[in-house]
């Protein structure tokens, strides 16, 4: 399903089209796609809030089987599952790079933006920004795991957020119903903030403390808080239920409009703090993947077909998918 220009997705810009299989090159793998999670940055390439290199195959949740090897790829076998995230490569020399932050190298490479991602049969990626998947998930569970999850945990990870803290989430898609999984591990106490209904219900089934709108007032005030939405006007609302010294980690990389004017006084003071989040590192997903199948997280998948995929990204534009929605590629 390829992306040839910028349109808003309810005029199902993605087209299915044939293409020759990729060649890997020397140090690349082939990867036969099994499945594709639908990631809410593909919303934002396909409607010009992202820059990606036209015309592009999207897809940063991939996971597949090994197929080819270039004449140097060496660390995994034919067959071995894999998968790919969003990071597809990174320049390796720059300062970020070599403090381990590759995530803002200026040579950053974003899968299926920058370079084909799994919207498809078959991808390539270098050997070096490939993982192998735990056991424990099938494809489709997996999937979600390399965004939603990985980057997820990122998020967590930068929130500073400690055991028996209480955590917001805002917004409660595919990343938060991950996130939720791995803070109650780690022993935090989860508020919920959305408009969905079906969306609270879920967060509750998985065990959040508390769930309800972007303007309700919680029982606690909250040490950190996650911003998964795409709109603006989430982070007065985090900030204000936000404790002292607490910090909002804005988890999105574009919001579709403008963030109000803040009143300093009442919702920055007392030393709050706002983070943005920008993509993900091969030692998030590292890390990530063995936690995920020891927790373990079950994550909560609606599989469609890669034809399907317009559709897809519509029901995600108007927040209909519970959890993560994956494509399963044809054989
Ligand atoms: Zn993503
Ligand atoms: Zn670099």
């Amino acid at each position: 399903m390829i992306l040839n220009e910028i349109l808003p997705i309810e005029k199902e810009p993605l087209k299915m089209i044939d293409l020759p299989i990729p060649v890997p090159g020397r140090k690349e793998i082939l990867i036969k796609v099994s499945t594709c999670g639908v990631c809410h940055t593909e919303l934002d390439e396909i409607e010009g809030r992202i820059q990606a290199k036209l015309p592009i195959v999207l897809g940063h949740e991939i996971v597949g089987r090994v197929e080819r090897m270039g004449s140097e790829a060496k660390r995994f076998n034919l067959e071995d599952r894999v998968g790919v995230a969003w990071i597809h490569s990174a320049c390796g020399k720059c300062r970020f790079c070599k403090e381990g932050n590759e995530n803002l190298c200026s040579e950053f490479q974003g899968t299926g933006c920058h370079a084909h991602g799994g919207y498809a049969q078959y991808t390539v990626v270098s050997e070096d920004f490939a993982y192998s998947i735990p056991e424990r998930f099938s494809d489709s569970e997996a999937a979600p795991l390399l965004c939603a999850g990985a980057i997820g945990y990122r998020d967590l990870k930068l929130s500073g957020i400690r055991k028996g803290q209480t955590l917001g989430l805002f917004g409660f898609g595919a990343s938060a119903h991950i996130v939720i999984q791995v803070a109650q591990y780690w022993g935090c106490e989860v508020f919920v903030f959305t408009r969905s209904e079906e969306h609270r219900e879920l967060a509750k089934r998985l065990g959040a403390s508390w769930a309800g709108g972007p303007e309700e007032e919680p029982r606690r005030k909250l040490n950190c808080a996650i911003d998964f939405t795409p709109v603006g006007e989430t982070v007065p609302n985090a900030l204000r239920v936000l404790e002292k010294g607490g910090r909002l980690v804005l988890a999105v990389i574009r919001k579709r409009n403008a963030i109000p004017s803040l009143d300093y006084a009442q919702l920055l003071w007392d030393e709050k703090e706002i983070k943005s989040v920008a993509n993900i590192t091969r030692k998030d997903a590292q890390e990530f993947l063995p936690l995920a199948s020891q927790i373990p997280i079950i994550p909560e998948v609606q599989e469609f077909k890669l034809e399907e995929a317009n559709k897809v990204l519509i029901l995600l534009k108007q927040g209909r998918i519970q959890g993560a929605g994956v494509l399963r590629m044809p054989d």
